[in-house]
């Protein structure tokens, strides 16, 4: 068992976190596939409103890379495409049928796993359309099926706030998840499958002999990006995927049953919620049904899945996509707070601890407001003493306005893993990780023309 130490990163102790109890919905009436959020696809489509579709059957191809399928959710009839500006497709909603039609694809036996090829394993996940839950690294694209990489990291679980549990999504599901270890372990030339200590004794108990490393440190010490950039200091160079524990039950359903998954665990949490837990749900179930099982409070709260750091808003009517494990109910707070800086901060939350919050140790509130208006970077440092990858992101960002893409590169630009934290503490309210983001997609492009 390696021991990893990363140091740097923050955990905000915020109100909202969920219970590791779980609620099962019944079925929604409508599930969806979000297009938008698959990282540098660019989707052709395969059905038009009005066609009638299975659980498992092709929705769309990237039109780059056609051999990715995309899969509908759910059977029944496809009731809308929405599309955003410049004709992107945000999301193909299905209607479910009563008695839904479902596709179904070869299960695999443990002796069939043994003596298959890696190649046939990969066709068989591509065909399946869970190939996308394997992204490479740095740019987290979806990881190309002819390359075999040298490490696939395995992240079981994370300090983002309001993460789904281990315990939560684990539960029941040992034996599958053992089986999706198996089956990963003739992908990549080794596993690394990774736990943070501190927190979830559960994954080390109960999933011995598969956990190979310890994590300890504060958000996002768990990213996989943030683990191979110390790795790499370490000499474990390479070529890098990564995929989640939630994840690896879905390959796990798909190849011992035979049909793409209809089923994941969200974790709920924030303070729009009276009562936040996990809920076991469909894959790609509408935000509102997930919200109504925890007892949503009344009020101006948005809802952002994927994560508190990371994610998406995906307003009152969206709809959860296919990496999106949790969400995060919180207040919008838009709302004028009088002489707001004459007051203590009882119950804020701060990661300069300049709010009398900083003396109790009790859960801060958190809200979607910036507090102000971006302005010039005062050289603070702040953004850099939390850099999990040892960035400096004040001269990263400067660099990039200067077009000096050169030196942003040798600033660690490609090491960036988007955490949000460096946005989240800046005083200036620069919005930092935004900034990285367009400049990584910009570079992830030119790359694949010059390829
Ligand atoms: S935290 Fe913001 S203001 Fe401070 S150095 Fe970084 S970019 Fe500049
Ligand atoms: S520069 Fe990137 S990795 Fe570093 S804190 Fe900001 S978003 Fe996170």
């Amino acid at each position: 068992m390696k021991t990893l130490f990363i140091p740097n990163g923050h955990n905000p102790d915020l109100r909202g976190n969920p219970e590791a109890s779980i609620i099962h919905l019944p079925r929604p009436s409508r599930l969806a596939v979000v297009p938008s959020a698959f990282p540098f696809v660019k989707p052709r489509l395969q059905v038009k409103e009005g066609d009638r579709v299975s659980l498992g059957s092709s929705l769309f191809e990237d039109k780059r890379r056609p051999e990715l399928r995309f899969l509908s959710p759910g059977g029944g009839t496809i009731e809308t495409i929405v599309f955003g500006p410049r004709r992107i497709v945000t999301a193909i909603i299905i209607r479910l049928d009563e008695k839904e039609e479902r596709e179904f694809f070869q299960p695999l036996e443990n002796e069939d796993l043994e003596t298959m090829d890696r190649e046939e394993l990969v066709q068989h996940l591509v065909k399946g359309g869970l190939w996308p839950l394997f992204r490479s690294l740095p740019f987290r694209a979806i990881a190309d099926t002819k390359e075999l990489p040298d490490t696939l990291y395995v992240r079981m679980d994370s300090h983002q706030p309001f993460s789904a549990l281990p315990e939560a999504y684990l539960q029941g599901h040992l034996e599958a998840f053992r089986f999706g270890i198996r089956v990963l372990k003739k992908l990549a030339g080794q596993l690394a499958v990774y736990t943070c200590a501190e927190q979830h004794s559960f994954v080390l108990n109960e999933c011995q002999g598969v956990v190979n490393h310890t994590v300890f440190g504060r958000y996002p010490a768990q990213d996989p990006g943030v683990v191979h950039y110390h790795l790499r200091k370490k000499g474990n160079t390479g070529k890098a995927w990564f995929i989640t524990g939630e994840d690896v039950l879905l390959i796990a359903h798909l190849l011992e049953t035979g049909t793409y998954p209809g089923e994941r665990t969200y974790a709920m949490g924030g303070t729009g919620l009276a009562s936040p837990c996990h809920v076991r749900t469909r894959f790609g179930a509408p935000v509102s049904h997930l919200i109504e099982a925890c007892d949503p409070l009344e009020g101006n709260f948005r809802n952002i899945a994927g994560g508190l750091f990371r994610g998406r808003n995906a307003g009152q009517e969206g709809f959860m996509s296919m990496y999106e494990t949790s969400l995060v109910r919180i207040p919008e707070g838009k709302e004028k707070e009088y002489f707001g800086f004459l007051r203590p901060g009882l119950s804020k939350n701060s990661v300069s601890r300049t709010f009398l919050s900083a003396l109790f140790n009790r859960p801060a509130r958190v809200d979607c407001n910036t507090h102000g208006e971006e302005r010039a970077c005062i050289n603070c440092g702040t953004c850099t003493r939390l850099c999990p990858v040892e960035m400096l992101p004040q001269f990263t960002m400067k660099a990039l306005h200067a077009d000096a893409i050169e030196e942003a590169l040798a600033h660690g630009l490609l090491d960036c893993v988007q955490c949000g934290l460096c946005a989240y503490a800046c005083p200036s309210k620069i919005d930092l990780s935004g900034i990285f983001g367009s400049a990584r997609e910009k570079l992830y492009q030119e790359q694949q023309k010059g390829a």
